[in-house]
């Protein structure tokens, strides 16, 4: 059976946020969250502004990688930001938006880790994926578009994905809310976002990754381009990077760009 849809009044009563989701663009099926943003903030920068939808049809993740959204089964959505912060902080971003993931599947009960940088995993497996891309105008943030994919209801993957992704009801066994999730996402993601936009202090949100961090501690490969090699995890440095020990012993922090980290004999 399939739960409410996903539209303004069905997410409303959980919503306790100031900006964030007070504009909402709901769609029953849409090529991308991301894109439907970048369209209209080409038109408008509405700062706080969803983007939902029932399916993408061209979901992307990192590096034009597919993202599947199949209908009525997760939450596909993107924010619509315009952060008051310089452009080499734009990153953090998706680090809020993982520590605001990690804290609603607190909030529901749910073991949940975060995968540095961009994805939430249940038992080593993708639960939810991240990705924020950015416009510049004159050496300045124009806007964000930070977009979020959460598996809640799925029951079956594409074969590729049936050992690296799972959803909440595979998790748990049952059916999710997922106006509730989205609801109290966005209220998570607000308290978050708005400290760090006033502040550009991001010492709760990096206890926030290091408490939830699946990596640190383990052995992993990271993968950058057709570069690949393999290091243990020390920590998360305050500014977000990765903190790895190299097989010589040196240390070397690795900044989120566009590596992908996975364990050593399978996605993690
Ligand atoms: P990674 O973080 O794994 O390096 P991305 O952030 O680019 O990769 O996410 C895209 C990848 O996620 C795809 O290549 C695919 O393997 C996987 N994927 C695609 N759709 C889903 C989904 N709904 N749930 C979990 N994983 C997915």
């Amino acid at each position: 059976m399939r739960d409410k849809l996903l539209n303004y009044d069905s997410v409303k009563p959980y919503l306790n946020t100031e900006f964030i989701g007070r504009e909402y663009a709901y769609y029953d099926s849409i090529d991308s969250t991301n894109v439907q943003g970048k369209r209209e903030a080409a038109v408008k920068v509405c700062d706080g502004k969803v983007f939902i939808t029932e399916e993408q049809t061209g979901g992307r993740g990192r590096l034009g990688r597919t993202w599947e959204s199949p209908k009525f089964t997760g939450i596909w959505m993107s924010i619509l930001l315009k952060p008051d912060i310089p452009i080499e902080l734009a990153p953090k971003i998706t680090v809020i938006a993982a520590a605001a993931a990690y804290n609603t599947m607190k909030e529901f009960g749910i073991d949940a880790k975060i995968k540095w940088p961009n994805d939430i995993v249940i038992d080593g497996k993708k639960i939810c994926g991240i990705l924020t891309e950015m416009s510049t105008v004159g050496g300045k943030i124009d806007y964000v578009i930070m977009g979020i994919g959460i598996n809640v209801n799925m029951v079956e993957f594409p074969e590729d994905l049936k050992d690296k992704a799972t959803s909440l009801k595979l998790e748990l066994g049952k059916d999710m809310d997922r106006s509730k999730i989205t609801a109290l996402f966005l209220n998570n993601f607000e308290k978050l976002y708005s400290s760090f936009n006033s502040t550009k202090d991001l010492s709760e949100v990096m206890r926030i990754c290091r408490e939830g961090s699946v990596l640190i501690g383990r052995e992993v490969r990271i993968v950058d381009g057709s570069t690949e090699f393999k290091c243990d995890v020390i920590d998360i440095s305050e500014d977000g990077e990765l903190i790895v020990r190299m097989k010589d012993g040196k240390i070397k922090n690795i900044c989120s760009g566009e590596v992908s980290v996975r364990g050593i004999y399978g996605y993690l």
